[in-house]
């Protein structure tokens, strides 16, 4: 392959909120010049401060304006940028945007349309990953419309059974089959939920994994060929099929599963002649077996606790990828230091079934102290626009070790001041304090067995209140003081939480 060697003088970041944010600050660490762009509800986003330059692109829906690709290469051509970043979302994984942005002379900062396009069609990256002897879900390995045909396949996989969208992503368009009967009428749903989100239609079959763990892979890999991986993420805390805790490393993973999997994610990726950061995403039972669920060829959600672990900052290695150059590490010298949690604060209400919630964010105070790391794109005072992910930051911790890490994340949650709109916060306090995810063995069921909406309305009367101090004051004596995930703890700590969210 022609590689060319070109060192950025400027790029444009097709992306808003914290994920704009965080691609210009390394930018700038690097000495390249940012673009910004920004749609009429992003008028005085922080994203647009942040930037050297910034350019309104269109009205508030994202349709008219982030998913606006041409405009956002005319843009680019305009500001004689280098290089686009697209950040995760929006045109992150369209490869016709990848195509048309090298089609114009700008470097896309990602990998190559063909596997962008190979990866972003769940079936056509089993089948591409097949060579390398990839362990799949059982289940079919092409689009089925047959409907006698998929019930035969059915029955084989064993139900409960999943139907799921080719073209699906985000947790969008699958179905949980539990039995025979209710087969057919879910077929037909799943397809038309799958050509109405995506406008493919195409479905296919997996058997459903009943209590898995989502087990993910970050790697790397330059145009040289060379590739490697910067370990798990643990991701099974999810609502929806949608992640809110993710954390590095796995409790429950050993040095043989790790080298094994890490193993298979560079496969992976070379089935598809990666470049760029991407992930390989695995789902694993209860036996520690995992299958290949997916690669997403951006840079993740979740990407900071990698970052945290590893000390290697990832959108300056996607950058220097971009530029030509080899990466500067081999697998070897990549290291893993203690133990790091993300959680994310949606503007979401967790005792309304997580629905989004409106509003403006009146108290917006962030937590501070060692090991607490921050990525968010608002400011106190600003409205949470209702046109885009309801994602408000992500609060990230790092410790020496993972007791350490969920007695920070717990005292960080405790410190973040947020008022005038309902998050996933007290959420995430109450899974941090939970038996099940402080023993490390949670799955992605965890919502369905352990959460109600109650749990997080359960104030503690005076009485049970002096019950729970002294239990905790024995169990500190008990224990020494760094064994802080204390359950009771917690209940006292969400109490609090309600009183200043109402
Ligand atoms: P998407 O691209 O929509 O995110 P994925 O294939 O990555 O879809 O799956 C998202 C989540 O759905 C997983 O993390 C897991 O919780 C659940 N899931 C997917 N496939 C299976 C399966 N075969 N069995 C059980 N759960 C599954």
């Amino acid at each position: 392959m022609n590689i060319t060697q070109k060192k950025f003088k400027r790029i444009l970041v097709a992306n808003r909120g914290e994920i704009a944010i965080r691609v210009i600050r390394s930018a700038k660490e690097m000495g390249i010049e940012t673009v910004a762009v920004y749609s009429d509800a992003d008028r005085n986003a922080p994203h647009v401060k942040l930037a050297d330059f910034a350019c309104h692109i269109g009205k508030s829906p994202s349709t008219d304006s982030y998913l606006q690709g041409k405009k956002i290469i005319d843009v680019a051509l305009s500001l004689d940028v280098d290089a686009i970043h697209p950040g995760y979302g929006f045109l992150s994984e369209n490869a016709d945007f990848a195509k048309n942005v090298s089609e114009a002379g700008i470097v896309f900062i990602g990998p190559s349309p063909e596997a962008i396009k190979v990866m972003g069609d769940k079936l056509a990256a089993k089948a591409a990953v097949q060579a390398y002897n990839i362990p799949l879900v059982p289940g079919t390995d092409k689009a089925i419309k047959d409907i006698n045909l998929a019930k035969k396949k059915a029955q084989e996989a064993g139900y409960p059974i999943l139907i799921k969208a080719s073209a699906g992503g985000g947790g969008k368009g699958m179905r949980v089959v539990e039995k025979e009967e209710d087969f057919e009428e879910q077929m037909e749903r799943a397809v038309s939920e799958a050509q109405s989100a995506f406008g493919d239609g195409s479905v296919f079959i997996e058997k459903y994994i009943t209590s898995p763990k989502h087990i993910e892979l970050q790697v790397l890999g330059d145009q040289h060929g060379n590739i490697v991986h910067l370990f798990e993420r643990e991701c099974s805390v999810q609502r929806r099929h949608q992640k809110v805790i993710e954390e590095a490393p796995s409790k429950v993973i050993t040095e043989e599963k790790r080298a094994q999997m890490g193993k298979d994610a560079i496969n992976v990726a070379k089935a598809c002649s990666y470049f760029g950061a991407g992930t390989v995403e695995f789902i694993m039972d209860e036996n520690l077996n995992y299958y290949f669920l997916e690669m997403n060829t951006r840079l993740q959600v979740e990407h900071p606790v990698t970052e945290m672990i590893t000390g290697i900052d990832l959108v300056k290695e996607q950058i220097k990828i971009a530029e030509g150059s080899a990466l500067s590490f081999s697998q070897d010298e990549v290291e893993k230091r203690g133990h790091a949690i993300e959680v994310r604060v949606y503007a979401e209400d967790p005792e309304n079934n997580f629905l989004p919630d409106t509003g403006t964010l009146n108290i917006y105070q962030r937590p501070q102290g060692l090991g607490v790391r921050v990525d968010d794109g608002y400011e106190e005072g600003i409205p949470i626009p209702i046109f885009y992910d309801p994602m408000i930051a992500k609060l990230i911790v790092h410790a020496k070790n993972r007791d350490e890490a969920i007695a920070r994340m717990l005292r960080a949650i405790e410190e973040y001041n947020i008022s005038g709109i309902k998050t996933t916060l007290p959420f995430c306090q109450f899974v941090l304090g939970h038996d099940s995810f402080v023993s490390g063995k949670f799955t992605t069921k965890f919502v369905e067995k352990f959460f109600a909406p109650e749990v997080l309305s359960q104030e503690l009367s005076e009485q049970e209140y002096q019950a729970a101090s002294v239990l905790i004051y024995e169990y500190l004596q008990k224990t020494g003081a760094n064994e802080t995930a204390n359950p009771i703890q917690n209940k006292a700590g969400n109490s609090k939480w309600k009183e200043r969210l109402r």
